[in-house]
């Protein structure tokens, strides 16, 4: 690719960054980066209406989790700035202009009420309403009206929209990078609203005007909006400027059953749709979020790029860096993409596996401070070390490791039932006995001092390895048995024993 490559995301601050919303910037930035080229974030907030105050932060917050900064944007080498539409809107008017001087646009004055009547009559004859070439001689607007009637509108202070005027009797061939040619019958097109009578112009207008300012070479976006396609091609077209290259990523799909992932979804199988926290500031609501759950943001990353893209071979696996490499518009599929919240546990896992047992001591840290435990990095990075294979969570350390640092509190009930026998309190006593004897603590070597033992005494092993392994964590769970001895001492070894004696018996 030899032209400047310049994508943008351009979000509506309506509320929380939905994760299609973080797959479609993770795919603008892929593309941006693999092609040298620049990322832009743009802040689409002419929709007052739905404006929500704390939403454009957080959308710069989730992409600064991702790890995938724009390179424009508010705040942000504003070259071609301000990056937010409600600090352009002084100049959408005069291309709103143009389109009307030019004959591809027209003043509107009917009223909502109008509209809905006219809406209203269709229904009830079982029609839809379409504001088109049909019927836009016959309604309220400088098409139908001679033009001292229009001066006069305007001059009373009437309040209008301008419209496009879709073209009749034309077959569009559209191209779409992912979905190859698209062919639309442009009398099926509605006169959409480009201009509204508040002043301010509606996300075609915004959205064709800022992405032809910004010199956006790509515009790669969710599937909700190929139906504005046409109507975007066509603006183009108007305004005599070249289009950029469209790209309609597909959609993302429920885990079960049909149709698009949605907020419900998370709240009925209990996973977040969300990359972070958010709270609703009206309601006070609280949504839950990757970050917060406890997933790495790489391994969200690395979920979210295979959902629609695949690298066509078998790696699941990759490192920002990697997707930037291997990412490629022709290899995303048009198909819906299933989401499944195992596959994203396993990423975790999987990400989790591949970090030192120094990152995730650190880790660990924070939640043994809060478990009111003192200890020492260099301990907590060996106790990771025996655990961690079994975590997919760092919050997992604590359920799989406590025993390494407070004494059991209980004794796993049917466990209990089932191995403390009988004869164990006084196997358990000369057990204290012989371990009191060893010198060199180490696994290895208690491992071999207690198993002469049993073996000496000619009885199974499980007699007493299962009572010890209560004694010691609480339950029958836990690494290596002797891994655990040697890491919390002699002395805390003949403890622990001795109470469970005392507890059990
Ligand atoms: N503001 C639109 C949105 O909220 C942008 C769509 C586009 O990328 O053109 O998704």
């Amino acid at each position: 690719m030899t032209e400047n490559v310049r994508v943008r995301f351009a979000p509506s601050p309506t509320g929380p960054l939905h994760m299609g919303g973080v797959r479609t910037a993770l795919f603008n930035y892929l593309f941006a980066k693999k092609h040298n080229g620049t990322f832009v974030l743009r802040i689409e907030d002419t929709d007052q209406t739905r404006y929500v105050a704390n939403a454009e932060q957080y959308i710069i917050d989730s992409l600064d989790w991702c790890q995938i900064p724009f390179d424009e944007g508010p705040g942000r080498n504003e070259k071609f700035g301000p990056y937010r539409q409600s600090e352009r809107k002084e100049l959408y008017k005069k291309y709103a202009d143009e389109l009307i001087a030019k004959g591809w646009a027209y003043y509107a004055f009917d009223t909502a009420e109008e509209l809905t009547a006219h809406r209203n009559d269709h229904e009830e004859k079982g029609k839809t309403f379409i504001y088109n070439w049909h019927n836009r001689e016959k309604l309220q607007n400088s098409l139908s009206l001679s033009s001292e009637e229009v001066t006069a509108k305007i001059a009373a202070g009437e309040k209008f929209v301008v419209r496009f005027k879709s073209p009749k009797d034309e077959v569009l061939v559209l191209q779409d990078e992912i979905r190859g040619e698209i062919k639309i019958d442009t009398n099926l097109l509605d006169d959409k609203v480009l201009f509204k009578s508040d002043g301010m112009p509606t996300y075609h207008l915004a959205n064709i005007v800022d992405d032809h300012l910004m010199e956006i070479s790509h515009v790669i976006r969710g599937e909700e909006w190929l139906p504005s396609l046409a109507l975007h091609v066509l603006l183009y077209r108007a305004f005599d400027w070249t289009a950029p290259k469209f790209a309609h990523l597909p959609l993302i799909l429920k885990p079960v059953g049909k149709g698009k992932l949605s907020k419900r979804d998370g709240d009925k199988l209990g996973f977040p749709v969300f990359p972070l926290e958010y709270t609703n500031e009206t309601s006070g609501d609280v949504s839950r979020g990757y970050k917060e759950d406890g997933y790495f943001a790489e391994a969200f990353v690395n979920m979210l790029s295979l959902l629609g893209w695949n690298p066509g071979t078998e790696q699941e696996l990759f490192s920002l860096e990697e997707l930037i490499q291997s990412f490629d518009l022709q290899r995303v599929s048009k198909s819906g993409a299933k989401f499944s919240p195992e596959k994203t546990q396993w990423f975790n896992q999987q990400y989790l596996q591949k970090k030192s047992d120094k990152e995730l001591a650190d880790l660990y840290l924070a939640i043994l401070a809060d478990h009111t435990i003192e200890t020492d990095s260099t301990y907590v990075e060996k106790v990771v070390g025996l655990v961690k294979e079994r975590a997919t969570f760092v919050a997992d350390f604590w359920d799989l490791s406590n025993f390494f640092f407070v004494n059991p509190s209980e004794y796993d009930p049917k466990a209990s039932k089932k191995q403390w026998k009988e004869g164990t309190p006084d196997l358990m006593k000369e057990l204290v006995t012989v371990i009191e004897g060893i010198e060199d603590f180490s696994s290895e070597n208690t491992e071999t001092k207690v198993k002469e033992w049993i073996t000496a005494k000619e009885i199974g092993f499980g007699k007493v390895m299962q009572p010890l392994r209560l004694s010691l964590v609480g339950a029958l769970k836990g690494p290596h048995l002797f891994d655990i001895m040697a890491m919390i001492g002699k002395q805390a070894t003949i403890n622990r024993i001795n109470n469970a004696i005392t507890t059990l018996s």
